[in-house]
């Protein structure tokens, strides 16, 4: 963190302008030795200065350049931003004569990175700045920014504080057992405040999987025996949506066929060549990858014929489906009707892909499945990614064990273990687990006038 860091901040292509940004202790000494008036050592901070970028007595390029000193920085170290003339040889001619002066390339997503260890955001907030750079759609946008200003990173403030409540009342017990009226944990105030964080910690995890089907999509799998029409209701679909959203690498591990935007909704439709491959061979091949796309998807589109009668190998799969989100997706409509389907199933559209019926109130179905209208994105506390979520569920379970202790009059210094191992899970969601810490705090609280 001694050294002084550099990148092009701006997309390398061919623009108006382009940014590179140095931040670090000798970042506005080491801009100053290449700028040709060499008075960025006396402006003052927050201010752009007009000048050119010069190697020894050959002028590269007219800039601006921003100064700012730390701490009011986002790094919270001296920033220098140049902007340059948006061309690839002289940006990055600039970007050498920086190498050639005493920066160091800054390896990606460093300077925030350098927010974070300098305290100046926390670690939602530094995924909040990725998220935001990714962001895909209206919705994601707005979650991202959610995330960024902190929300986030207050709720889990704000947990941790509930549960330094908690352990407060159960240090009491410990120290001072002779006062029978804090003994009771269950009735008195440990239970309900438990109950209470556990509402709220439910509360984020379901927000945070709708952020997830917002931000990355719906792994979605048609399926369905041979012939029943599953590549017509593909193409229907893709053909219908003008919006088909490119490919991004990375955003999911499944090949995707398609993707379709529905309303900000964002289906990825995985590849299910392997069932269509099984045309010529038995059956019960394509029932069983039927039941591997079932457990990968999010959701199912399952395709029947209304032409035909309803075979076992399909009650086999209609009974799989149960626990799923699913659609049950009757085609070819436009022929004479000999499927009768089992009491008891949900989510049936008829369609006809091949007189294009039915197909806008297949997509109205999906929409009305994940509900994602009635989200109101500016409320929604999330957390993005895999290992907040995981770090999340942990710190649940943990409580949950000793919730279940409490009732059951374990010890409290065993039921103490749990709490204080969740309050350190869900510190690690935002970088600043210490146990000495949770000591200061516990002591900074609740003195107990002693
Ligand atoms: P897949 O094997 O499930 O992918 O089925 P296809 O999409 O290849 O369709 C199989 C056959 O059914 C093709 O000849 C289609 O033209 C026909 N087909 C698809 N949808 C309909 C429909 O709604 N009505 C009728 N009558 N035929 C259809």
């Amino acid at each position: 963190m001694n050294d002084t860091i550099t990148a092009i901040s701006t997309a390398l292509g061919v623009g108006a302008i382009s940014i590179i940004r140095v931040s670090g202790k000798d970042a506005i000494k080491i801009v100053n030795g290449i700028t040709k008036r060499k008075k960025l050592d006396k402006v003052e901070s927050h201010t752009i200065n007009y000048d050119y970028i010069v190697d020894g007595d050959n002028v590269i390029d007219e800039v601006l350049i921003s100064v700012m000193k730390a701490p009011r920085t986002f790094t919270m170290e001296d920033v220098v931003e140049i902007n340059a003339h948006g061309g690839i040889s002289t940006t990055n001619y600039i970007l050498k004569l920086l190498l050639k002066n005493g920066c160091r390339l800054a390896e990606p997503g460093e300077f925030t990175k350098r927010a974070f260890l300098n305290g100046r955001i926390d670690l939602t907030e530094a995924e909040g700045v990725m998220d935001l750079i990714n962001a895909k759609t209206d919705k994601s946008h707005k979650l991202a920014i959610n995330q960024l200003n902190g929300k986030t990173s207050n709720l889990i403030k704000e947990l941790r504080q509930d549960i330094i409540e908690i352990l407060a009342n159960i240090e009491v017990n410990i120290d001072y057992p002779e006062y029978e009226d804090i003994v009771d944990l269950k009735t008195k105030d440990i239970g309900p405040k438990m109950d209470n964080l556990l509402k709220k910690i439910n509360k984020i995890l379901n927000d945070s999987n709708n952020a997830i089907l917002i931000n990355d999509g719906i792994k979605t799998s048609i399926i369905g025996k041979p012939n029943v029409g599953k590549s017509s209701l593909l193409n229907r679909l893709l053909n219908e949506d003008k919006a088909i959203v490119t490919d991004i690498e990375g955003t999911t591990r499944d090949i995707v066929e398609g993707k379709i935007s529905l309303d900000g909704l964002l289906l990825n439709i995985i590849d299910t060549a392997g069932i269509r491959e099984t045309d010529n061979l038995v059956e019960s091949i394509g029932v069983k990858k039927s039941l591997e796309l079932i457990d990968n998807s999010d959701l199912i589109l399952y395709v029947l014929n209304n032409n035909t009668e309803l075979s076992d190998s399909e009650k086999e799969i209609l009974d799989k489906l149960k626990d799923k989100n699913y659609i049950i997706v009757i085609n070819k409509s436009d022929l004479p009707n000999k499927l009768t389907l089992p009491e008891g199933i949900k989510n049936v559209v008829q369609i006809s892909a091949l007189n294009d019926t039915g197909i806008d109130e297949l997509k109205a179905k999906i929409k009305e499945i994940y509900n994602l209208e009635e989200i109101e994105v500016e409320d929604m506390t999330y957390l993005s990614n895999a290992r907040s979520i995981a770090l999340i569920e942990e710190a649940k379970n943990l409580l949950e064990e000793a919730n279940k202790n409490i009732e059951s009059d374990i010890p409290v210094d065993m039921v103490e273990i749990d709490i204080k191992e969740a309050w350190s899970k869900l510190g690690e969601i935002i970088g600043e687990t210490y146990q000495e810490e949770l000591i200061d705090q516990l002591f900074s609280q609740f003195c107990l006038g002693k």
